[in-house]
């Protein structure tokens, strides 16, 4: 077989939604498992459809997830320019070639004449009208029109496109690596625009023509590609390359978290997760979407999440680092059916390698987000914080609030509880047990436990009536790591100074 030569084709007409990152990562992976090459190419040709920002999205966002490109417009490689609209004097010569051969034809229509045609065609019961075999001999083109006349008008500047020339009930098949053999019949295909009237070709002669000449083996793309795939086969036997024609595979889709319908770019804002790797700030706010990355996830994370939307290894691992996915991945192991979209399946991996991370990685990556809450981020602070903190969240951003009272005294106290435990003789033993933590030198967690265990067993006191109140007054609430160890990463002044301010406020409001 060929070296393996992928490519992910992005088009920069937005920012990149998490189909498209799975796509780009089963190519990637299936590029390495084969010790192939990874290619991303911009197919820019739709000027009206293009957004400014788009292309630099898309290149972060594989930098983010740590999909290496052997090949693309700033790798460079043997096959560029990478960028189509880089590439645009490649195509014309190529639709040309079809013309020549009798495999498309020059269209002359404006688009009144063809509103014109879909208006009869629909007035003659047909259901979805369209630029086909059955139409075409009526319309403004060179099977229509004279030799002469169609090289005056191209002589005079009138607007043209090309059109591929569908045949007529013929079948077209090609094998599908997940789906099997897969047909179409060529009466249901349109005579598809190949160059445009700005001289730009459309997706489907752009991205032949660049398989073609980037030696693609494989292409790997989303099920909404299925159909154009018809033309696709077409376009090889008309220029005769059908030997060279990649292998397809049709990856199934991204659906709802409800399984009922696709995944859609409104589903982050619906569901309130996010549908796109990173951040995009669009025109409006409707247009504005948060990323995984902002939501606190780790690439690896979201890498074995998507690695699974859509791929059974057959097995019951579900951890996955790249190299493991790599040596897993395999084109057979895709699944048919739509993959539902569970965002709590993804925070779960998220949380697995959180807990796979050394306290230090961990203060490492949530710092910008307490940063961004104004706490303090001392290196050794956080990361002690961090140790004790980092088992009770799942996303990244959870940080700063979860563990604010390692950062601030100005948390809420759970008042219900206050109000059983601060009762006369209780307030008492709290405070005089508070002496003696005031008395301690040595404010390790070890000599504080000892302390506040020594004094409840000594006084015949009971712990739910002690232990609580210090919590409280310490973190807020009942909930919260190792309380000694909390207390020593605090030390002894901040702590004596919680204590006196809680107690103040326990006594005011059970006054
Ligand atoms: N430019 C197409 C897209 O935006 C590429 C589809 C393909 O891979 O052929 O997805």
């Amino acid at each position: 077989m060929n070296q393996v030569r992928v490519r992910f084709a992005p088009s920069p007409t937005g920012p990149l939604h998490i189909g498209g990152v799975r796509t780009a990562l089963y190519n990637y992976l299936f590029a390495k498992k084969n010790n192939g090459t990874f290619i991303l190419r911009i197919e820019d040709t739709d000027q009206v459809r293009y957004v400014p920002g788009a292309e630099e999205y898309i290149k972060e966002s594989l930098k983010w997830l740590g999909l290496e490109l052997d090949e693309g417009p700033e790798e460079g490689g043997h096959y560029g320019p990478y960028k189509q609209s880089d590439r645009r004097n490649i195509y014309t010569g190529y639709a040309l070639k079809l013309v020549e051969k009798g495999y498309a034809y020059y269209a002359f229509d404006t688009p009144e004449e063809l509103d014109a045609m879909r208006e009869e065609e629909t007035k003659n019961g047909v259901l979805a009208p369209k630029y086909d075999h059955t139409v075409r001999m009526k319309m403004k083109n060179s099977l229509t029109l004279s030799d002469s006349e169609v090289k005056e008008m191209l002589n005079s500047g009138v607007p043209y496109v090309i059109r591929i020339k569908a045949p007529a009930n013929e079948t077209i098949s090609f094998s599908d690596l997940v789906r099997g053999d897969v047909s179409f019949n060529s009466d249901d295909l349109d005579d598809k625009v190949m160059l445009k009237a700005d001289g730009m070709p459309t997706y489907h002669m752009a991205n032949i023509v660049d398989d073609y000449l980037m030696k693609i083996t494989h292409v790997i793309r989303g099920e909404e590609w299925l159909s154009s795939t018809a033309h696709h086969v077409l376009l090889y036997r008309y220029l005769g390359w059908e030997k060279s024609m990649p292998k397809f595979t049709h990856l199934p889709l991204i659906l709802k978290p409800t399984g009922k319908g696709k995944l859609s770019k409104r589903d982050g804002a619906n569901f309130g997760f996010p549908v796109f790797p990173l951040s995009w700030v669009g025109e409006t706010e409707e247009e504005s979407f948060a990323g995984f990355r902002e939501f606190g996830f780790l690439p690896e994370a979201t890498l074995n999440f998507l690695a699974l939307v859509g791929w059974n290894p057959g097995t019951e691992q579900e951890m996955f680092d790249m190299p493991d996915l790599i040596n897993s991945f395999s084109i057979e192991k895709i699944v048919k059916s739509g993959a539902r979209f569970n965002i709590d399946k993804a925070k779960w991996f998220n949380q697995q390698y959180i807990l796979h991370k050394t306290d230090k990685e961990i203060a490492t990556l949530v710092k910008p987000f307490v940063e961004k809450a104004g706490y303090n981020t001392e290196p050794i602070f956080l990361e002690k914080v961090c140790k004790l903190m980092k088992t009770r969240i799942e996303l990244l951003t959870e940080f700063p609030e979860k563990a604010k009272f390692f950062f601030t005294s100005e948390y809420d106290y759970d008042e219900k509880t206050i109000a059983k435990k601060w009762k006369e003789e209780n307030i008492e033993n709290v405070k005089s047990l508070v002496s003696w933590i005031s008395e301690l030198s040595d404010f390790s967690k070890e000599n504080i436990e000892v302390t506040i265990k020594s004094f409840i067993e000594s006084k015949n006191l009971s712990f739910g009536n002690i232990f609580p109140v210090l919590r409280i007054a310490v973190t807020g609430t009942l909930q919260g790591p190792d309380l000694f160890e909390t207390m020593e990463i605090l030390g002894k002044n901040d702590i004596l100074s919680r204590f006196t301010e809680a107690f103040k406020y326990f006594d005011s409001i059970l006054k």
